[in-house]
């Protein structure tokens, strides 16, 4: 009897038709819609962990596209085997760094950006690191429409006070704000947890959200 092969998530990932190859990512500018084949809105989730939230998202939403950007593949590898199991024609995975976001996104390319319980970089040496900083607005601004919106969702107070901090100095208005989003039964409608939401809601630690414009 002959051992399978164990492949590895790089592998795995390299070879799958949901995730679009690392090598072509700097030509993609101009191109999402093309790849899609259609012109439906296209909405991004920087750091979607195992995909749980973009996956229920996309199959609720069939007229809008959705692409997750990882940077670890032995996660990612979570989200591509969901797709195995039920695929959906309007969700892509990316493995990338989201610093280098702007390189592979065009201008206004994109309709909405979602920032789910994103790393937070605690040290102030590190600031710059953290996905709601002024430098990763930067690259949000070149890359989302004029009247596009960033939905940032976090239990952690200390990152959420920086993030909203960071928007005006970055040239952003708060268009809807809340300290304990699953108390507003307004702002609950439609809400899809994440993982990492239910884990921590279900701790009893209060979610913070916001949605912002420039
Ligand atoms: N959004 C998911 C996962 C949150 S954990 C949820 O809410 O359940 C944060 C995820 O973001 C991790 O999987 C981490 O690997 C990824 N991540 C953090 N910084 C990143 C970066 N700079 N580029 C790409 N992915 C990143």
């Amino acid at each position: 009897m002959r051992l399978r092969n164990v492949t590895g998530s790089r592998e795995v990932i390299a070879q799958s038709r949901f995730v679009v190859p690392e090598e072509t990512l700097k030509e993609m500018p101009g191109k999402w819609h093309a790849l899609f084949g259609n012109e439906h809105p296209i909405r991004v989730e920087i750091g979607m962990g195992k995909g749980k939230f973009l996956h229920a998202l996309a199959k609720e939403n069939p007229d809008v596209n959705y692409i997750g950007i990882e940077k670890y593949s032995t996660v990612l590898l979570r989200a591509v085997q969901k797709m195995e199991q039920e695929e959906l024609p309007n969700l892509r995975f990316l493995r990338m760094e989201a610093e280098e976001i702007a390189e592979v996104f065009g201008e206004g390319e994109i309709d909405r950006i979602y920032l789910n319980f994103s790393d937070p970089w605690p040290k102030d040496r590190h600031a710059k690191r953290r996905l709601p900083s002024r430098e990763f607005l930067a690259r949000y601004d070149k890359i989302l429409k004029r009247d596009g919106v960033i939905e940032f969702k976090t239990d952690n107070r200390d990152l959420f006070d920086f993030a909203v901090e960071e928007l005006e100095p970055a040239g952003w208005k708060v268009q809807v704000i809340t300290y304990d989003l699953h108390a507003d039964p307004v702002l609950m409608e439609g809400n899809v947890m994440t993982e990492y939401e239910e884990k921590f809601s279900a701790a009893g630690n209060p979610i913070c959200k916001y949605v912002i414009r420039r």
